[in-house]
């Protein structure tokens, strides 16, 4: 199938002009259970789901870097990139973050460049028609330094990392970008993310980017699906609201 067909590329960006009001919702590690659920329940609502995976995650034993800290991904089952080529075939996008999941702004700078440059020859070897030009690269802890973010903007077409706030300009024009996130953990987020947006809703304007991870018990900060479902049901009624994965955002402008 025609990656994009089911959505109506042409149409979607035509009614995109009179969207004032961008959301991305951006779901981090690679959930196999979470992500199909959060795919499917964006399909619902005719959406691309932003989704974002580990180059390693899949491995048997991946525990994310720097080993033995705590951390609520390593309980639970990650998907592997035959299950990210299926949701990419679906219409979603599936983007790199990171090859293992270091924190790249604690580390010397030639290891976290040569761990970007991993990721990327990881993905173009197993997912199908992965370009960095065309995507956005999702730092963990979204951590970062302004010479590995320097870096990376030379090789993806977007890097997402920690905002001030969320908001960002509505892109014009289609350059390398950075993109600031908020995220919110480690419990539920529905609450935080609820009074976010509707402060944003009820704003000038702008693309509003959310860092989330797992669905209902799964990872770090976890959104009820029930909410996740409510929250779509509820932006795709808002004449003058898009919400967009974040690579389409880019693309698009
Ligand atoms: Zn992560």
């Amino acid at each position: 199938m025609e990656r994009r067909a089911f959505f109506g590329a042409g149409l979607a960006a035509a009614a995109a002009a009179a969207k004032t009001h961008v959301v991305t919702l951006s779901f981090d590690d690679g959930f196999k259970e979470s992500f199909e659920r959060t795919a499917a329940i964006h399909e619902e609502f005719g959406l691309r789901a932003c989704l974002n995976v580990i180059a390693l995650g899949h491995m048997p034993g991946f525990a994310p870097m720097p080993r033995g800290m705590p951390d609520p991904m390593t309980p639970f089952a990650k998907g592997d990139f035959a299950m990210w080529n299926r949701l990419r075939e679906r219409g979603h996008e599936v983007m790199p973050h990171t090859y293992d999941h270091q924190n790249l702004a604690a580390i010397p700078i030639e290891q976290a460049k040569e761990l970007i440059e991993k990721c990327i020859e990881y993905f173009q070897e197993h997912m199908e028609g992965f370009r960095p030009e065309q995507s956005v690269y999702s730092f963990a802890y979204n951590a970062s330094t302004p010479e590995i973010e320097a870096f990376a903007l030379r090789r993806f077409l977007g890097i997402r990392t920690r905002g001030e706030s969320a908001m960002n300009p509505l892109p014009r024009g289609r350059r390398a970008t950075r993109i600031g996130c908020r995220s919110f953990g480690p419990g539920n987020c529905d609450a935080f993310l609820d009074g976010e947006l509707n402060r944003f809703l009820d704003g000038p304007g702008g693309w509003y980017v959310f860092n989330a991870h797992g669905l209902d018990e799964e990872g770090w900060g976890p959104m009820s699906a029930a909410y996740l479902r409510s929250l779509l049901r509820r932006l795709s009624r808002m004449a003058n609201v898009a919400v967009l994965p974040a690579g389409e955002v880019l693309l698009r402008s």
